[in-house]
Formats: C-alpha cells, structure tokens, sequence
C-alpha cells in the first residue's frame, strides 16, 4: 500500500508498504464526524505487456472536489499520481493478463485528529490499495426505482465520493436485495419524479436512438466512465442528450418500444445492462440484452482502449 501523511499544513512521509493495519486511536474523527473520501480506477495489462491506468487525471481531480466539499486537504497532482506509479511498480506482477480482468486501485483519504471536537481534522492519512478483480456483475441486472429513501439532496454531498454517502445506501440497498433486486435507482429527494444514478454507477438509456443520461448535478457522481461512453457515442455520431431524466419517460419508453437500451455505467460495473426495471410494484421487462447493439459497441470500444487493443485517440491511458 502507498501511504501519505498530512500534518502541519503539507503532505509528508510518502511510503510504499506492506499491507496491513495501521495503529489509530479509536477517537480519529473520520470515526466519529466522517471526514473520508475515497476514489476506484483500474490498471489494465496492454495487448503489449506494459500497464496503463484509465483517466486517473479525472479521478485525482475529482478526489481534490470531494476534498474541498468535505474540509478536508486537497492532494498534490505529484503525489497522488506518483504515489499510484510507485504502488504498481511494486505490485506489478498482481496485474492480470486476461481481458476483462484488472487491478483495482482505491485511494482513500480519512481524518485522523485524536479529537472529540466537532471541526475539520488538521491531520489526514492518503492511502492507496490494490486489488486484482473481474468482472462484478454477469448477468443484466433487475433493479427497483427507489421512492422512499433518496442517495443525495440539493445542497449535499452527492457529488462528493465519500464515505457517507455509501453508508446511507447501505439498508435501502440491503431492502431491495431482499426484495430479489440487484440494485436500486435513487431519483431526487425533492419529487422522486427524477431519475439520479444507481447504487455505484451512473446510468445511461437508449431513446428513439438517441443516448439519454441524466445529467450531473451537485447530487450526482460525476462518473468517469459515464464522460467517456458520452465521448465515445459522439464520436460515433450517436446523438447525446445530458439532462434531467423522468421516472415517466422511461416507463413510457419502456412501454412504447422507444427505450431500446438502458445499462449501468461504472469502473467497477463497466457497463451492465439493464434487465428488469420494477416500478411502484410493477415489474418492467426491457429488450432482449443480446439485441442491444449500442451499449455493446461501446463497451466493446471502452474494452478495447483500456487494453490496449485499440488507438488511445483521447489520450486516456497513463
Ligand atoms: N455513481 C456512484 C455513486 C459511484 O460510486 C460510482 C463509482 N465510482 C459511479 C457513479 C461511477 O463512477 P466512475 O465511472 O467514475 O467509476
């Protein structure tokens, strides 16, 4: 593990260690008042046998956002990235060779004053972990529009990846599962009329051929993968549509045969398709995922890039 230590206003005693526990004080206030936030990219084998990580610009600058939302120090560009560099050196032989198979990287960043004071923390740890991984879901998934409990409010921390926001999803999500879902679909705390984004991904819809994707607001992550699916369809001549998306049009869609594709977009879920979507009790089938010839071009590009077995033309392996 890579580890960085804030004290006295600047990042110090930058380490690569073993992995293992760190000795804290049970009074850290990431503890108590939730100072953390975290990140998830992946390092991808090329076709040639080097190791490139996919926009890790993207997630060190939105690490820095989810920082300042939640007082807590930004990070040096050299150090984040530096820090990820030195890390897959040492762990280079934990980067699987096989496509769809990655080393998961998960920055995190959490308070660790001693203090039982309610106010930012002036002491930090950065920490960067690894971890091979497949694929996370293999089948198109059956989720359920959440109208009771919301992920994020206006004013809040929905942009922010941090550690609260995941904590309050945990028994709405532990619900659905028990219901016989595989995910939830948060909509706006306001009306539930809106659909945000899913458990931990964004999500992205198929409408009279056109890419609809609800766009990103102060209570939704400003997902990576969903900026370069929306890159990729352009690029493509696709048409894309980022606005506010209604529970309505995609039951109607759904309904009338316009919403042809709907799929989850995420570092972790790449891109899952939408199977079965239930709404206020009823359950919604969508098309056929194997006739779905949109979402599986683009991930087939996405796929391509981050191996390696396609031209980078954006730039997006480092
Ligand atoms: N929304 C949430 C709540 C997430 O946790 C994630 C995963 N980071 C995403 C969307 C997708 O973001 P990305 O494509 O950057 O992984």
């Amino acid at each position: 593990m890579f580890i960085a230590e804030y004290e006295n206003g600047e990042w110090g005693n930058l380490q690569v260690l073993p992995y293992g526990p760190i000795p804290l004080s049970p009074a850290i206030s990431a503890l108590h008042y939730g100072q953390a936030i975290f990140e998830g990219m992946k390092a991808y084998r090329q076709a040639d046998g080097k190791i490139s990580v996919f926009r890790a610009d993207k997630n060190f600058e939105r690490f820095n956002k989810s920082a300042v939302r939640m007082a807590m120090p930004t990070i040096p560009e050299e150090v984040f990235m530096q820090g990820i560099a030195a890390l897959i050196k040492t762990d280079e032989a934990w980067v699987p060779n096989q496509e769809g198979y990655s080393l998961y990287l998960r920055p995190v960043m959490f308070a660790t004053d001693p203090y039982l004071g309610v106010r930012a923390s002036e002491k930090y740890i950065f920490a960067v972990l690894t971890t091979p991984t497949g694929p996370y879901y293999s089948k198109a998934l059956k989720v359920k529009i959440e109208t009771e409990y919301t992920r994020a409010d206006e004013g809040g921390v929905g942009y922010a990846k941090t550690a609260g926001n995941y904590a309050r999803s945990l028994y709405p999500f532990a619900q659905a599962v028990k219901e016989g879902f595989d995910q939830l679909i948060w909509t706006d705390a306001v009306t539930h009329e809106f659909i945000e984004e899913a458990g931990t991904a964004n999500l992205i819809f198929v409408i009279d051929g056109k890419l609809v994707t609800p766009s990103v607001r102060n209570t939704v992550l400003d997902g990576v993968t969903r900026d370069t699916i929306i890159q990729l369809a352009k690029k493509a001549g696709i048409e894309v549509e980022e606005r506010r998306v209604s529970v309505k049009e995609v039951i109607q869609g759904i309904e009338n045969g316009q919403l042809t594709d709907a799929f989850a977009a995420g570092t972790a879920a790449t891109v899952t398709p939408i199977g079965e979507i239930s709404y206020q009790g009823k359950l919604y089938q969508l098309t056929d995922p194997a006739t779905r010839t949109v979402s599986a071009g683009i991930a087939k590009t996405l796929n391509d890039i981050r191996y390696g077995l396609a031209p980078d033309e954006f730039g997006w392996n480092w």
